[in-house]
């Protein structure tokens, strides 16, 4: 069997490490980073993200601030929040939880966050630099997704195969150019890949973010490959009770992990990675802010 990553421990690390910079920064330069969530309508998956975020946004001796908007918020509403935020000093980065509600303009909104806020990193100027190569905020998950093949296999990645199923603007597009940073050789799929299973036998590398439950078999992944499941999909789970529900990723756990060399879990693998990415942007943000 493929040896488990274990992002809740490395996630755990990371929050250490940014709870003593941040009590750094406040010792030595008499400022406290601030995170601002904005979180519109009442998806219960969404709200408990958000929980988390503040709880470890707190953990961290961070300020956490929680802005929740009805679910019937218009655009004018949660694009005047953000402008808010973008003058609020307190505030280093800002974060608007996805999905927001369907009436809205997901797009539109996300550009009102100002890119030096931006700690999602999914602005135009962030996603540029990111296409650019230059330095600045990178998006969350897909930054953690490299940080878990990096804990598996080693800091230097290049050359390796690395095949990315999906091709979001929040984790699969992001991640393949992240993986290219890091010199290896990227292949992105999609709904349209052609053999697909013979596309992803190539990599040394699989990271599956599509949000289809268990949809990558034992079959499709190369022996002693590192496998990284972004997936979190809620399936019915009647052995748990009736209505009960469980969380499983995009990728068949149980098959998958006796082929390859490393496989992350679903949950408790990659979500934390993403928390821990959001607070080192905030950190990060708040520096670049103050010129630190
Ligand atoms: P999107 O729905 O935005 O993108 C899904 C991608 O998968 C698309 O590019 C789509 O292709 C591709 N796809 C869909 N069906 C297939 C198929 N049959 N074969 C190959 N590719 C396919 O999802 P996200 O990227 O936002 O999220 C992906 C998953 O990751 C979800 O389960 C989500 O919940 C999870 N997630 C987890 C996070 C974490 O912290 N762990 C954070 C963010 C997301 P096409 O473009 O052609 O339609």
């Amino acid at each position: 069997m493929g040896a488990l990553i274990d992002g809740k421990a490395i996630a755990a690390g990371i929050r250490e490490d940014v709870a003593k910079e941040v009590a750094a920064l406040k010792s030595e330069h008499g400022f406290t980073p601030g995170l601002a969530v904005v979180l519109v309508g009442e998806d219960p998956a969404s709200q408990i993200y958000v929980r988390n975020k503040g709880k470890m946004t707190e953990e961290a001796g961070m300020n956490s601030f929680t802005h929740r908007l009805p679910a019937d918020a218009t655009q004018d509403q949660v694009e005047a929040l953000l402008e808010t935020l973008n003058n609020d000093d307190s505030v280093d980065g800002i974060l608007l939880q996805l999905p927001l509600p369907k009436h809205l303009d997901e797009a539109s909104a996300i550009e009102r966050i100002s890119p030096n806020k931006d700690v999602d990193g999914l602005t135009e100027a962030s996603a540029g630099r990111l296409s650019l190569g230059k330095k600045g905020i990178r998006p969350c998950t897909p930054a953690g997704c490299v940080i878990l093949a990096k804990s598996a296999l080693g800091d230097d990645l290049s050359g390796k195969n690395v095949v990315v199923i999906g091709r979001s603007i929040l984790v699969g597009k992001p991640a393949a150019l992240l993986f290219l940073e890091q010199n290896c050789t990227v292949t992105i799929a999609h709904s349209r890949t052609k053999d697909l299973g013979e596309v992803c036998r190539q990599a040394d590398i699989l990271v599956a973010a599509v949000g289809r439950p268990k949809m990558v078999p034992a079959e499709w992944v190369k022996p002693g490959a590192c496998v990284i499941d972004v997936g979190i999909n809620r399936i019915p789970a009647p052995e748990k009770g009736e209505g009960k529900t469980r969380v499983v990723g995009d990728v068949d756990f149980a098959a998958c992990k006796n082929v390859a060399g490393q496989i992350t879990p679903v949950p408790g693998s990659v979500g934390p990675m993403t928390i821990a990415g959001l607070l080192v942007n905030t950190v990060t943000a708040a520096k670049l802010r103050r010129g630190l």
